[in-house]
């Protein structure tokens, strides 16, 4: 649900920044997703977020001496998946490559990865941009486990960091694009078609905030319009899309500086620094050779046949294209809602929950579009996480469909419904809101409003239609919303037309 709004001129208000027309940012992401398999890539511990540190683990995502590691295949189809997908050549034969480096979170000292031999190769994203369409080239897919994590006491005098190893083994892959982007602008469709179409492919619930979608940087700024490119830095500690603006926004910044003091831009990498607000070195850019990468000889090579290959195709899960054909034919919902729906996959989850739950798909539609959009987006929260279920919304459609409540009153019910999570039908009960349909009690309302308001019973009298309706919504504020409108405006015809 990710949607960010960037407004591309903010940038260009700092005064102290020097002519940015002249230099463009050149961008590239290293994108690495967590896939939502049940168990670890080489063992099988689960892989359940937030569990007690240290509690799903085994002595082969500890990397002891004489363990070997078992390939999940389940992960291999992830990975094919996302390498289909995202159009990549598939090779027949590929195999894993030890990755050495020391770093406490990783036991074994290496990190299982693929280098020479990649689960997908070459391929393509289209993103769409302010400026229209725009092909992303990929590098490649590759798959890896990922590393544990270390957690930093809070007190700042504290001179230790624990480790947690539940998330060691946990399989990853890293989709590495080509350079092909050139604006903040650019970057966010990136960010959020990549998302959306992992969503869609199910291998991943790339829930930013648990780590499991992370986004890395490579970024260097050249003279706009010409081809060559600059000395590129990484940028790592992204942990949201609105970070890896701000820090597109400053590394142009920083480089651009650079260079127009006669400087030059290091290769190196650097860390984003919240507070800051900028980026800070990290160290000099490691290259291939400083890994020791080479063939892990505990796993054997994957094969993907063809008979493999095509299996996985044909089961892909429906994408966005044909889910939106379907809201269509299935729902009977106007292009436009079908299209806004299922923009984004956990969305259309949720609205396809709510029909099934209560079978009235354009008020469902009215619903979404409206309310719940705006306050995912308010609240930034994905809609698994949202305080009113399917069921929720289904209950307020049904309420209003068989009468129980207003549309007024809908509205108020479902506010307090995403404030504190209870059930819509049980707020409308312990706080009486179910609609007077009683013509007796609603004539009260009526008649005390009609003797109240003489001046609108004049003009109503002497045929303007319009106050009709002012004098409906003094009846209506004296129910506070519960009288039934219909009713209402039936007694006012009755009585003064
Ligand atoms: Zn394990």
């Amino acid at each position: 649900m990710t949607v960010l709004n960037y407004n591309c001129h903010e940038r260009t208000k700092d005064p102290s920044m020097p002519a940015m027309s002249k230099y463009e940012p050149v961008i590239g992401f290293e994108v690495h997703v967590e896939l939502c398999t049940a168990t670890k890539i080489f063992c099988s511990c689960p892989t359940t977020f937030g569990s007690p540190p240290n509690t799903q683990v085994c002595p082969v995502c500890l990397g002891m001496p004489g363990v070997l590691p078992v390939l999940n295949r389940r992960a291999v189809e992830f990975a094919l998946r996302t390498a289909m997908a995202l159009n990549c050549n598939i090779p027949e034969r590929c195999n894993f490559d030890r990755k050495n480096y020391y770093y406490p979170d990783l036991p074994k000292n290496y990190q299982i990865s693929q280098n020479y031999a990649c689960i997908g190769t070459g391929g393509w994203l289209d993103i769409e941009t302010p400026a229209g369409t725009k092909r992303v080239r990929m590098n490649n897919v590759h798959l890896e486990e990922d590393a544990g994590k270390l957690i930093h006491p809070e007190d700042p005098g504290a001179d230790y960091s624990l480790v947690d190893l539940n998330r060691a083994g946990t399989p990853l892959i890293e989709i590495v694009s080509e350079p092909d982007m050139s604006s903040a602008e650019d970057a966010l469709a990136y960010m959020n078609t990549l998302k959306n179409l992992l969503e869609y492919l199910e291998v991943s619930d790339c829930k930013m905030q648990e780590g499991r979608l992370r986004f890395e940087l490579n970024i260097s700024v050249r003279e706009a319009g010409t081809e060559r490119l600059g000395t590129k830095v990484e940028v790592k500690n992204l942990n949201s899309m609105k970070t890896v603006l701000k820090c597109i926004e400053h590394e142009t910044w920083r480089q651009t500086r650079l260079l127009e003091e006669g400087g030059r831009v290091m290769q190196e990498t650097r860390l984003w620094d919240e507070a800051a607000g900028a980026t800070r070195a990290m160290r000099s850019k490691e290259v291939a050779n400083d890994y020791r990468y080479f063939p892990d000889p505990d796993l054997v090579e994957i094969h993907v046949t063809p008979e493999w290959r095509d299996a996985v195709r044909a089961h892909l899960p429906e994408l966005q294209e044909a889910k939106r054909r379907r809201f269509i034919e299935e729902y009977g919902l106007p292009e436009y809602d079908a299209r806004i729906l299922t923009n984004s996959k956990p969305v259309a989850s949720y609205y396809e929950a709510a029909v099934a739950a209560h079978p009235n798909p354009k008020a469902l539609s009215n619903w979404m579009m409206t309310e719940v959009l705006r306050e995912l987006n308010a609240r930034e929260v994905e809609p698994a996480d949202f305080a009113l279920k399917p069921a929720g919304l289904a209950a307020i459609v049904r309420m209003i469909d068989e009468g129980r409540i207003s549309g007024k009153i809908a509205k108020d019910v479902f506010a307090k419904a995403v404030e504190s999570g209870r059930d819509p039908a049980e707020i409308v009960q312990a706080e009486g809101l179910v609609q007077v349909t009683d013509a007796g009690e609603v004539e009260k309302w009526v008649d005390e409003a009609i003797a109240e308001n003489p001046d609108m019973v004049e003009k109503i009298r002497a045929g303007n239609t319009k106050t009709v309706q002012a004098l409906v919504g003094q009846v209506m504020k004296k129910s506070r919303g519960k009288a039934n409108p219909k009713i209402v405006n039936e007694l006012i015809a009755a009585k003064l037309c």
